[in-house]
């Protein structure tokens, strides 16, 4: 079977560079292109197959645009995107399989797994915390996973992302309240990726944490999505379809 040929944009970025070095070791792929900011994208998509996109959030719009008109899978690693944002590559998804997961990791989306089934299991007297630590050059916050992982748990407890999530806390914020969903984003060193979620009640504590210490897990992750991508029919797909969590 020839391999997949693969488009990863944003290459010279920290996941372009380790996605490209992944795909070089497994023979069911061949990175067909490698392009950054100022290539030429729309060349470079004729030679592939499928998108790995992990570049900036404003950039993800046009290349969603460009594999639809193509009708070339994409996989969107890439986060901070506005809402406006997510809606249009939904829209493409009408015509194009995409793969839009911020985490690729197996061991986050066990963890997204468990999120919602400790939070299904401990009702509403457990208090809901995220906790998030990245490397200091990360761009967006809260990060992707830690949204997710706020997403989870408001849809467990039937609350609201943008009108229950409390982002950090300063000066005389009152007292907790049990709607409430705090969440705290941490900068500094190298740190690939820390995440924990504390479920916290009278008397007793769970903490669920995942920390990633290369971002192989990562890149691999992709390039499994890109596989089983590859034979999907149009729609909107994350890791956890990939990974059949759900
Ligand atoms: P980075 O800053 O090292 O790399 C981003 C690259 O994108 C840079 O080389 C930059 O020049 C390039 N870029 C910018 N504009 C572009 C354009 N118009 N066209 C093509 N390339 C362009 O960042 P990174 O650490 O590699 O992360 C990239 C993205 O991936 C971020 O949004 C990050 O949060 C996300 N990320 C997701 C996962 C996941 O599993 N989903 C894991 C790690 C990082």
């Amino acid at each position: 079977m020839n391999p997949l040929r693969l488009l990863v944009n944003g290459s010279r970025g920290r996941m372009g560079q380790t996605i490209i070095a992944c795909a070089k070791a497994d023979p069911e792929v061949a990175i067909a292109a490698a392009v950054d900011q100022g290539d030429d994208f729309n060349s470079a998509l004729k030679l592939a197959d499928a998108v790995i996109d992990f570049s900036h959030h404003d950039v993800t719009e046009s290349v969603a645009c460009a594999c639809a008109a193509d009708k070339k899978l994409l996989i969107i690693g890439t986060t901070g995107h506005t809402d406006a944002q997510v809606a249009r590559i939904a829209e493409a998804a009408q015509l194009i399989p995409i793969v839009f997961a911020p985490n690729f990791s197996v061991g986050v989306n066990t963890l997204f797994w468990l999120t919602r089934k400790a939070a299904e299991i401990l009702g509403t007297d457990f208090d809901l915390e995220v906790v998030e630590m990245h490397h200091k050059l990360k761009k967006d916050a809260p990060s992707g996973t830690a949204k997710r992982l706020v997403e989870i748990l408001a849809a467990v407890r039937s609350l609201n992302y943008n009108e229950d999530t409390r982002h950090g806390r300063f000066g005389i914020v009152g007292e907790r309240k049990t709607s409430e969903i705090g969440v705290h984003a941490i900068r500094g060193g190298d740190v690939v990726g820390d995440h924990t979620v504390i479920f916290a009640a009278q008397g007793e504590r769970v903490e669920l944490t995942h920390k990633a210490s290369s971002r192989e897990t990562f890149a691999r992750g992709s390039i499994r999505a890109a596989k089983w991508g590859a034979t999907r029919p149009p729609g909107l797909y994350d890791m956890q379809d990939v990974l059949g969590l759900k």
